[in-house]
């Protein structure tokens, strides 16, 4: 089975319900969403070493994203009560962050040089050390996929799977980057 077959079988495994590969180059940078990130809604800038400041400016992530040669987006949909349910759409989210884990421990044994991107911040520990201590799962640190300034709707577009999943759903995106 070719790598590209093999990453996304282990994908659906882990239990994203989709994923598509991108083409690096047609990736886009956009320093519109990391200003929107620096409006700190979601109230993660500057809180976690998972997103901006500490993952570096957006030019700095695309020279991360560019040392590698393939990018599977992927994606995990949640029913939701409706649009108003946020109690729900944090358990999804909490619920899409162990199947990245998953996934994560499927392509360690496959791959050796990659890169992970998840939905948001990180949230693995109660209180980040950030910015006065080094993380204490490094190894487990998945930068934020909105923080590197890409426009999650078009990666989607571009993947050839749903952005949106219908009403009452909520759906979470994270990417594999990687050299095989
Ligand atoms: S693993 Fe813990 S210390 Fe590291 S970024 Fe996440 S919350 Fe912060």
């Amino acid at each position: 089975m070719e790598i590209t077959t093999e990453i996304k079988t282990l994908a659906t495994e882990a239990g994203f319900g989709a994923s598509g590969y991108v083409l690096i180059d047609n990736l886009k940078f956009h320093q519109s969403v990391r200003d929107i990130c620096a409006g700190n809604t979601c109230r993660n800038y500057g809180s976690s070493w998972a997103c901006p400041p500490a993952i570096g400016t957006v030019a700095e992530c695309m020279a991360r994203v560019k040392q590698y040669g393939k990018m599977l987006l992927l994606s995990q949909a949640f029913e939701i009560e409706d649009s108003f349910d946020f109690d729900g759409m944090i358990e999804g989210m909490h619920e899409f962050k162990k199947t990245m884990d998953r996934f994560h421990l499927k392509i360690n044994s496959i791959l050796s040089d990659y890169l992970l991107l998840s939905n948001e911040g990180c949230g693995r520990c109660a209180v980040c050390t950030y910015p006065n201590e080094p993380c204490r799962s490094p190894q487990l640190l998945h930068h934020s996929l909105e923080g590197y300034g890409f426009i999650v709707s078009e990666l989607a577009k571009e993947a050839g799977i749903r952005y949106n999943n219908g009403n009452n759903t909520v759906t979470y995106f994270g990417a594999l980057l990687f050299n095989a």
